[in-house]
């Protein structure tokens, strides 16, 4: 989508664009490929892709992927296929290209040697030779004194007889970023002014003693390579970012990337049960148990987008399109946003009634098929049949997988049907046997097999001829036909199931009583 408003609407963007054209606008989705997207990941990808779509950017799409021990081809490809399933298309990137690439990290690793060698040699980084009892046993000194009890910068100006000394001893260095004596402070876009004091902030660790390059210097190196312009990010990287900012302006120094550092947007906590952070662990936060339960892809982000972000007081649902629209990350809120699985179906299910019933039909026949219910490729009667049902069930669904409960009596052979044995037991008892042979007698008499002719001849035999509630009249033929106590309406469903077949399933219900 390169649609976007006319730039004319961009003029009050100056806090957001900071000098830039909005078109020049770069954000990036840095996600490590282990398998697992979550919701919270999700959240992030969809706030830039809208912030990206706003303006006209591009966005990035960066696989963080240098723990080879976590990051299989198996987990990126989950990744991509599940960024596609959202419709969450990225500018550049695996698959697509890009000039600033490659974008897998792992293809990277002589660049970030690279920087570093530079980072060494222009002096803004140094080795450190501490092994980890020395740092811990001066950390608890500094501690029990009431000191700040980060790096205390022991290596900072190591002699060189010094550094043959350890060398010698055969010690091997971490790389550690010199930084700067002073707060940073710097203008969040969701959060305003942030200043961080240098006494929290000691020299932290680029490269392990194995040459392993760690996420505080790839992630930001990236960026800079990349001309990254905005970094909207889960405020759990907050603690991060004044020490991304230090390596930025140590980059813009040694003349490597755009010399700009980004923007910088922290989006709330994601708060799930018992207001703790939604944890990859918990229910409902992997985006793999939406995709099996059948919520549409804009559904699910439009929730998503709620976390933080509102468009309208008095509005819950939009498209897509809608929120590129009106995506303003200024509008974002810092505070806590809550997770909560009601609303999310909710809000998916304001989005199946929208849909069309042909595209609704079409989508549910993999969840149809998945099932056994349908043939993935249904034959030409089966698809009709399942058109002229879906109008019946669309607005009671909430995610496309409930079709198979809903649809399956309609398709499955006479010969498989069965009641379903609770709801047997709660409804086929007591006078449901004189209720069925009612209806049966009714139905089997009946001229024309219509949906009013239907509902007609069984008021008249049940409601009228036999005294009952409607409850305790369409009840026992509900469990009968569909073989379930919820089901699509009654009257539509036996005409969509035709004479033959329920007065067939009446008659089966018959004999489960007889026992
Ligand atoms: N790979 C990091 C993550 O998935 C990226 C964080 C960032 O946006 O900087 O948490
Ligand atoms: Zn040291």
């Amino acid at each position: 989508m390169t649609d976007r408003p006319a730039a004319a609407s961009f003029d009050d963007d100056s806090g957001v664009l900071g000098g830039l054209e909005p078109n020049q606008v770069r954000v990036r989705f840095p996600p490590s490929p282990t398998g697992l997207l979550t919701v919270g990941n999700i959240r992030s990808a969809l706030f830039n892709w809208a912030f990206a779509r706003h303006y006209g950017g591009k966005l990035v799409l960066r696989i963080e992927d240098t723990d080879a021990s976590r990051n299989t081809p198996e987990a990126l490809q989950y990744t991509l296929e599940s960024l596609r399933w959202l419709g969450l298309n990225w500018d550049e990137g695996p698959e697509v290209g890009g000039e600033y690439g490659p974008y897998l990290q792992s293809e990277r690793m002589d660049t970030y040697a690279d920087v570093v060698a530079k980072l060494l040699a222009a002096a803004r980084a140094y080795h450190c030779y501490c092994s980890q009892e020395e740092l811990d046993q001066r950390r608890e000194a500094a501690r029990t004194a009431g000191q700040h009890s980060g790096y205390d910068g022991h290596c900072r100006a190591l002699t060189p007889e010094q550094v043959q000394a350890y060398v010698e001893e055969g010690r091997r260095p971490v790389v550690r970023l010199r930084m700067p004596d002073r707060p940073i402070t710097f203008t969040d876009l969701v959060r305003g002014e942030i200043t961080f004091l240098p006494e929290n902030l000691g020299d932290y660790v680029l490269v392990r003693a194995n040459g392993y390059p760690l996420y505080p210097l790839v992630n930001p190196v990236d960026d800079a390579l990349m001309e990254i312009t905005h970094v909207l990010r889960g405020e759990d990287l907050l603690p991060s970012t004044p020490r991304q900012i230090a390596l930025y302006e140590a980059l813009a120094e040694i003349g490597i990337g755009s010399g700009r550092t980004p923007r910088f947007g922290h989006l709330p906590f994601v708060m799930g049960e018992g207001n703790k952070k939604l944890s990859k662990r918990d229910p409902g936060s992997g985006l793999g148990e939406y995709m099996e339960r059948g919520f549409l892809p804009e559904g699910l982000l439009n929730y998503l987008a709620l976390l933080g972000w509102s468009i309208a007081d008095d509005r819950d649902v939009f498209t897509m399109a809608e929120m590129i629209e009106a995506f303003d990350i200024r509008k974002v809120n810092a505070n806590a946003a809550r997770f909560d699985p009601k609303k999310c179906e909710a809000i998916n299910a304001s989005h199946m009634r929208l849909l069309p019933a042909d595209e609704f039909a079409e989508r549910t026949v993999p969840f149809l098929a998945k099932a056994g219910v349908l043939p993935a490729e249904p034959t030409t009667e089966q698809r009709a049949l399942l058109a002229a049902a879906i109008p019946l069930v669309q607005e009671r669904m909430n995610t496309l997988s409930e079709s198979v409960d809903m649809l399956a009596f309609l398709f499955v052979p006479d010969e498989d049907f069965s009641v379903d044995p609770d709801a047997g037991a709660k409804v086929l008892t007591g006078d449901a046997g004189a209720v069925l042979e009612a209806a049966e007698k009714a139905l089997s008499e009946l001229g024309e097999w219509t949906t009013e002719a239907i509902e007609q001849a069984l008021r008249t035999a049940l409601i009228e001829g036999l005294g009952l509630k409607p409850k305790n009249a369409f009840g026992p033929v509900r469990v009968a036909i569909s073989g379930r106590r919820i089901s699509p309406p009654l009257f539509e469903s036996l005409e969509l199931l035709g004479r033959e077949r329920s007065l067939h399933r009446l008659e089966q219900a018959r004999g489960l009583l007889a026992d």
